[in-house]
C-alpha cells in the first residue's frame, strides 16, 4: 500500500501555474495538481489535497489561520502519514514555529514549503520544493514516520521549522537555521541526519494546543532607541508579552531609564523575552554588565531561539496558561520541540 501525503495549499508564490496558450500567471486548481505535474505520480504517493478558500499572500497569515491549518491536519491526521503545507515564503518560519508549539506528541511529519517563482514557471524550484516534501512526508522506516517535527523544505534541505528566519528575498536558497543543522539533506538520495532529529513522542495521542494569545509584540533594540517609544509600548494596553531583540549574547544600552521601564513592566506582570539579533547563537544573561542589567529588571532568556519562534511560543503559552504567568516563564526557558538549547546539555 502506498504511503499518504495530504496535501494543504494555503498560498504563496509557489500556488500559480502558466497558462501554456497565453503564458499568464493563474492560482492553479489543487484538485487538478497530478494533472499540472504529471511526475508526481511516479512517487508511489497517495496524495490528497486540501484548499482554504481564502488562498493567501503569507504577509496576511495570522494566529486564526494558523488554528484553521492545525484543524485541518487534526482531523486527518490518522488518515495520513504526512502533511505538506504550500504556503508563501514570508512568514512560513512564523507558521512552522506556531505550528510546532500548537501539537503536542507529534508523530508524523508536517512539512512546510513554498517556492522563490511560481510553480508555473519554467525555472521555478517550487516542482523540487514539492517533490522532495512529498517524498520525504511519506517517507517511514519499520513502519514509522522518522522526522516527527514540523519542518520546513526548501531547497534540498529539510530544516526545524522553528529554528529558522528567512535570510533571503533573492537566491532560491531562502531559509537560514543558525543553530540547529539540516535535518536532511537531499543529493542523489535523501541523507537523514539522524541526530538532529526529535525523537517519536512516548505518548501516542496528538494533542492540539489551539489558545493563542496575540497582545505580544517585538521590540529591537538599536543605537538611539527613545525612551518615549519604548514606554509607549510598554503601557501598550493589555500587552503581556514582549519579545526584546537585543546585540549579541543579549545586551542592551545602559541607560538607567531603559533598565527603569523594563523593571516597572515585568514587575506588573509583563513577560519580556530577550533574543539575539543575531542570526546564530543566543543569549547568555550576566556573561555582560550590558545584559546582567536586563538580568536584575525581571527579564526572560530566550536563548538561542528565534525571534519567530520566540513570539509563536508566548502566543501558544500565555494562550495555553492564561493565568500563570510563572508557568509561561520556565517553559520559554524550556526546550518543548527542539525550538532552544540548553548549554552543555546537547
Ligand atoms: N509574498 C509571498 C508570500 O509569502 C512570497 C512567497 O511566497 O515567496 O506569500
Amino acid at each position: 500500500m502506498n504511503p499518504k501525503v495530504l496535501l494543504i495549499y494555503t498560498g504563496g508564490t509557489i500556488g500559480m501555474a502558466q497558462n501554456p496558450k497565453t503564458g499568464s500567471l493563474y492560482p492553479f486548481d489543487f484538485n487538478q495538481l497530478l494533472d499540472t505535474l504529471p511526475s508526481l505520480r511516479k512517487l508511489n504517493v497517495d496524495i490528497g489535497a486540501y484548499s482554504f478558500d481564502e488562498i493567501i499572500d503569507s504577509s496576511d497569515m495570522n494566529p486564526h489561520y494558523w488554528l484553521n491549518i492545525a484543524q485541518v491536519i487534526e482531523s486527518h491526521y490518522q488518515d495520513y502519514d504526512g502533511f505538506v503545507v504550500l504556503h508563501g515564503t514570508d512568514t512560513m518560519s512564523y507558521t512552522a514555529s506556531a505550528l510546532s508549539f500548537m501539537f503536542g506528541n507529534l508523530s508524523k511529519p508536517i512539512l512546510l514549503t513554498g517556492s522563490q517563482l511560481p510553480i508555473g514557471v519554467l525555472r521555478s524550484d517550487g516542482k523540487d520544493n514539492l517533490i522532495n516534501s512529498i517524498e520525504i512526508a511519506a517517507h517511514k522506516e519499520n513502519g514509522r514516520s522518522l522526522v516527527p517535527e514540523v519542518c520546513i523544505c526548501f531547497e534540498n534541505s529539510l530544516y526545524r521549522g522553528n529554528r529558522t528566519t528567512k535570510l533571503n528575498a533573492e537566491n532560491f536558497n531562502a531559509f537560514y537555521s543558525g543553530n540547529h543543522p539540516p535535518l536532511a539533506e537531499v543529493g542523489i538520495h535523501v541523507k537523514y541526519n539522524r541526530h538532529a532529529i526529535l525523537p517519536l513522542p512516548t505518548e501516542q495521542q496528538l494533542k492540539v494546543y489551539s489558545q493563542l494569545d496575540d497582545r505580544v509584540g517585538i521590540l529591537k533594540i538599536h543605537p538611539g532607541l527613545s525612551q518615549p517609544l519604548v514606554e509607549n509600548i510598554l503601557q501598550t494596553k493589555h500587552l503581556q508579552g514582549l519579545v526584546l531583540e537585543t546585540y549579541g549574547s543579549g545586551n542592551a544600552p545602559s541607560a538607567q531609564w531603559l533598565k527603569e521601564a523594563l523593571s516597572y513592566a515585568t514587575r506588573q506582570g509583563m513577560i519580556i523575552l530577550n533574543v539575539t539579533q543575531c542570526k546564530a547563537g543566543g543569549v547568555e544573561m550576566g556573561k555582560y554588565a550590558a545584559s546582567l542589567e536586563l538580568l536584575e529588571a525581571g527579564v526572560t532568556s530566550g536563548l538561542d531561539m528565534t525571534t519567530e519562534s520566540a513570539i509563536c511560543k508566548m502566543m501558544v503559552l500565555l494562550g495555553t496558561y492564561p493565568s500563570d504567568k510563572e508557568q509561561v516563564k520556565t517553559l520559554l526557558q524550556t526546550p518543548l520541540c527542539g525550538e532552544m538549547t540548553i548549554m552543555n546539555n546537547e
